[in-house]
């Protein structure tokens, strides 16, 4: 069995290695706040039985997991375990971003299994001799990292799980228009469903590249954007959602003619947000109203619908990502439209707020400044 490093002879390995010519170290972190908690809980003892359980996992997963020449580390009361992959035998592709996760991966899953207990972890790069303080920052960094790549990982198994649902009913339609023998009205029904689900499937997609783009904080456009058009383009869109729904759609307004400064896409994309969200949150058989209004240097977009509305203290908080209101449990969403909207509106340098309808539901009202065309 290798031996456990305490915090000094650990820096001193790291540093060994690196004079050696290693250009960059990855540095594994595993932590555990457990320890402290149970300390607080239960006193000293039992604290340092899981410390010692814990000690004893992290060896038989290290072990397993690493090479002859890698260093591990744990000092004595502290809730961090790192190992250093700095075996010469891994030569470059020790560094594999793939390998450094995948090892992690591995050890902190099988501390899991052997404590019962989930370890935070996270890993950085060492590139610079070590001291205690690079040290403490180094282990700061690799946590960091480790939060955001689980981040990550979560938005990803988020999406993924939005997409798979559109797919699997446009699938099955398909699959049923092949095998079956349907009559011609209803395999016309199943292929405009089957286009319905595509056409949301899109609008998911760029839903999710938009936000992560916009996101970006990129400077704001320099287009000139016929918006009355861009709207009519809008409610024809979404139209098929509405008749689905069983919601009129209606557009007014004096807004021909006016140019304000936002890319056509990210209007559409606006327009085709609000708009859904009316058609979803509407009465049953009930209206959405698009209107466009010239006031002064600002052009406002206002969509008007008769559903429920929303409670003046939801009317903030719904702008931020990933946060729903109270909806009735068949309305599915993820709380990601309104946030785009925010983004693109203030990337705009226009203003977005939501308020009371007189159609008796919500009313967004957008001002974007006006431009010459
Ligand atoms: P989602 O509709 O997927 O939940 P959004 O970001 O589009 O996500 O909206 C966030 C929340 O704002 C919704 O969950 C809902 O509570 C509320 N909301 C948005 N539009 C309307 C509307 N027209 N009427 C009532 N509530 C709405």
């Amino acid at each position: 069995m290798r031996e456990l490093l305490d915090e000094a002879s650990f820096i001193a390995g790291v540093n060994r290695a690196l004079e050696r010519g290693t250009e960059r170290i990855p540095l594994l972190l595993l932590r555990s706040q457990e320890f402290a908690q149970r300390a607080w809980r239960e006193g000293k003892r039992p604290a340092r039985r899981l410390e010692r359980a814990t000690v004893r996992a992290f060896k038989d997963a290290a072990v397993r997991a690493m090479r002859e020449g890698d260093l591990f580390a744990h000092e004595g009361q502290s809730d961090w375990f790192c190992i250093a992959m700095s075996s010469p035998s891994r030569g470059d592709a020790g560094f594999a971003t793939v390998h450094v996760r995948a090892a992690l991966e591995r050890i902190s899953a099988t501390m899991a299994v052997e404590t019962g207990r989930r370890m935070e972890s996270g890993w950085c790069s060492i590139e610079c001799p070590l001291s205690v303080e690079a040290f403490d920052a180094a282990r700061g960094r690799a946590l960091e990292r480790g939060a955001r790549e689980r981040e990550r990982y979560e938005f990803l198994a988020t999406v993924g799980h939005e997409l798979r649902t559109p797919l699997t009913s446009i699938r099955g339609y398909i699959e049923t228009l092949l095998d079956d023998d349907v009559d011609p009205p209803t395999a016309r029904r199943f292929l405009e469903t089957a286009r319905a689900e595509a056409f949301r499937l899109t609008r998911l997609v760029d839903g999710i590249l938009d936000f992560s783009l916009l996101d970006l904080h990129a400077p704001a456009p320099l287009h000139a954007c016929d918006v009355a058009s861009v709207a009519r383009g809008a409610v024809e869109a979404i139209l098929p959602i509405a008749i689905a729904a069983d919601v009129r759609l209606e557009i007014h307004g004096d807004g021909e003619g006016s140019y304000a400064r936002i890319e056509s896409d990210a209007c559409m994309h606006l327009l085709l947000n609000l708009l859904e969200n009316g058609v979803k949150y509407a009465r049953h058989r009930g209206r959405v109203v698009l209107t466009l209004v010239r006031q002064g240097a600002f052009l406002c977009i206002t969509v008007d619908d008769d559903g429920n509305g929303i409670p003046t203290e939801d009317r903030e908080r719904i702008f931020c990502y990933g946060i729903r209101g109270r909806v009735p449990l068949r309305v599915a969403g993820r709380g990601v439209g309104l946030a785009i909207v925010r983004t693109i509106v203030e990337r705009s340098r226009g203003r977005v707020r939501v308020e009371a309808s007189p159609l008796g539901g919500a009313r967004f009202s957008i001002d974007l400044p006006t431009t010459e065309a």
